[in-house]
């Protein structure tokens, strides 16, 4: 099982998306929703308690999250030095990377460090010096040793040419992320859908841009013999390749991936923190292997394609903050995406029949906290 660590609800930035949208969307009661707003900001269970969960599943892996969990630092340090999980690993904006010794980066199997694209648009979403320091970061800790997974993990909306910024990623030289996902900022608040133009954004840009970048990314296996890690592409292929009949939600939330929040009861998604609906138990008296499991609902029980999409996105099927139109233009998205992998599958087939790449090279590990539809 994969567990989200909630360490702590504070951020210590500000980004566009998020901190932003909280603003905008403070008159939105979520009122269908008996929501604790009141969670500890920090941590504050008896970390002995999820060691001790953790010890109870062989495969557990556990993942710092926030707010910003590096911000906790001390509270990692101790988390590490006492949980022994499969694997650990983190999600972070980056900028406080360079606060935890190399001894525990070391250790972390996965780091998802968000970024949005280029110096540019980073900072645009995230904030004036915020490319340069977590670049800075990264490029110290893999100077420090760290050899594990480094995933860019970008936020995309209508700032993002996604097929330039993934690329950009994709071909820079300077830093060294082994693998690129993105998320649409698409379904999360109440209030936005209205004022943004997502629906011709992700019509005349988006789709577009994820079916050239589909194109890109076979043209790369053809001339480079190299299967790129650009994980909503990856993740369709494996299961196109495997001839998957039926997937479940990609993410694996509330199905194989929980989340513990501050004060250590456990819920489906870390995004569904504080709705009190939706807790399922607590460190103290659960075990990791017989949690509750919740599954999408309406539309996508409804859905022609729900055995490849698996949902996309639990937290926005349950709370349902965009209208059904809206929620149909993010569907278009999924579906062409879908559709673009399947129209490189000939050329991938190929490739594969003569050797260039291996079925092999599309494996990745599962819920690592890219959720493969964006
Ligand atoms: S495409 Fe939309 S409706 Fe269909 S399964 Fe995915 S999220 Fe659900
Ligand atoms: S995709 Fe949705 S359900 Fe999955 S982790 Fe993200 S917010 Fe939660």
């Amino acid at each position: 099982m994969f567990f989200h660590v909630i360490l702590t609800t504070e951020c210590n930035l500000q980004c566009r998306y998020c901190f932003g949208e909280t603003f905008e969307d403070f008159d939105e009661d979520f009122a269908d929703f008996d929501v604790d707003y009141a969670l500890p900001r920090k941590v504050n269970y008896d970390f002995k308690l999820l060691a001790k969960f953790c010890s109870e599943d062989p495969e557990c892996v556990l993942t710092f999250y926030g707010g910003e969990p590096l911000v906790c630092t001390n509270e990692i340090r101790q988390i590490m030095d006492s949980a022994k999980p499969r694997h650990f690993m983190i999600q972070t904006n980056g900028l406080l990377l360079d606060k935890l010794e190399p001894e525990y980066v070391n250790r972390f199997h996965t780091i998802l460090v968000s970024l949005d694209g280029d110096e540019a648009l980073t900072d645009y979403y995230r904030g004036v010096g915020t490319f340069r320091k977590v670049i800075d970061n990264v490029k110290l800790i893999v100077k420090n040793g760290f050899r594990g997974e480094l995933i860019a993990r970008m936020t995309a909306m209508e700032h993002t040419d996604i097929y330039q910024q993934v690329k950009w990623l994709v071909d820079n030289k300077e830093f060294p992320f082994s693998s690129v996902h993105w998320q649409l900022n698409a379904g999360f608040w109440a209030n936005d859908y209205a004022r943004r133009n997502f629906k011709s954004w992700s019509e005349d840009s988006y789709v577009p841009g994820v079916e050239r970048l589909a194109r890109f990314w076979v043209d790369h296996m053809e001339e480079k013999r190299k299967v790129l890690k650009l994980y909503p592409l990856l993740g369709i292929a494996n299961s196109l390749l495997l001839g998957e009949k039926e997937s479940l939600l990609r993410c694996g939330s509330g199905w194989i991936n929980y989340s513990i929040q501050t004060d250590g009861y456990i819920v489906p998604c870390p995004a569904m923190w504080g709705m009190k609906n939706y807790y399922l138990s607590h460190i103290s008296n659960a075990h990791p292997l017989k949690l509750k499991k919740t599954f999408v609902d309406a539309p996508c029980t409804e859905c022609d394609i729900l055995n490849v999409c698996g949902g996309r996105c639990l937290y926005a099927n349950i709370t349902k903050r965009w209208s059904k139109d809206a929620y149909a233009t993010v569907c278009n998205t999924v579906r062409e995406l879908v559709n673009a992998v399947k129209k490189e599958l000939p050329r991938i087939n190929e490739l594969i029949t003569d050797e260039k790449v291996s079925l092999n090279d599309f494996k990745f590990m599962k819920y690592n906290g890219c959720e493969i539809i964006p």
